[in-house]
């Protein structure tokens, strides 16, 4: 059985959980179902995919490392100037190092070794390449998750409750 999105009481995602524990909160009144996907764990009680708190839980911001694995995870795994996939994958700093372009999310993105190397050392203006998608901060690991749920063919029902996916 599947996994259930937990959504605060504000409806913002808070986290992933089993079915099972879901169940446990609905029972306790702890939250209400807002989505299920057709089944029934018994009569009358379908098996949630959606729950939401009841009552509003502060979460701290937990922060995303800049990494190497995150950048790619965030663009798709494609180019982020011509849209290429594949291994040959390598980070581009948007405004170059040498121009002193930073080390954050909102200057490396995704680039084919083709696509790095026609750029150099310019700006994408400079070098007339367009990039397909500002680059910024991903909303939230769980944010992450969610996408990979969702892209992966999962739980679409959980795409009208969080942004960008
Ligand atoms: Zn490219």
């Amino acid at each position: 059985m599947g996994k259930v999105l937990v959504l605060n009481a504000s409806y913002e995602p808070l986290n992933i959980t089993n079915w099972r524990r879901a169940v446990v909160l609905l029972i306790k009144g702890k939250a209400e179902q807002v989505e299920h996907n057709g089944k029934y764990v018994y009569s009358e009680f379908p098996l949630p995919t959606v729950i939401r708190l009841r009552h509003y839980v502060r979460v701290p911001y937990k922060e995303i490392p800049l990494t190497r694995r995150n950048i790619l995870h965030r663009d798709g795994h494609s180019c982020q100037y011509c849209g290429y996939t594949g291994d040959e994958l390598t980070l581009d700093h948007v405004v170059p190092r040498s121009r002193h372009g930073g080390d954050t999310w909102e200057n490396i993105v995704t680039a084919c070794v083709r696509c790095n190397v026609k750029k150099g050392s310019r700006t994408p203006k400079e070098a007339n390449m367009i990039l397909r998608n500002q680059p910024r901060r991903p909303y939230s690991s769980l944010h992450f998750e969610v996408a990979k749920h969702v892209k992966g063919g999962l739980h679409q029902e959980w795409r009208k409750y969080v942004i960008g996916i």
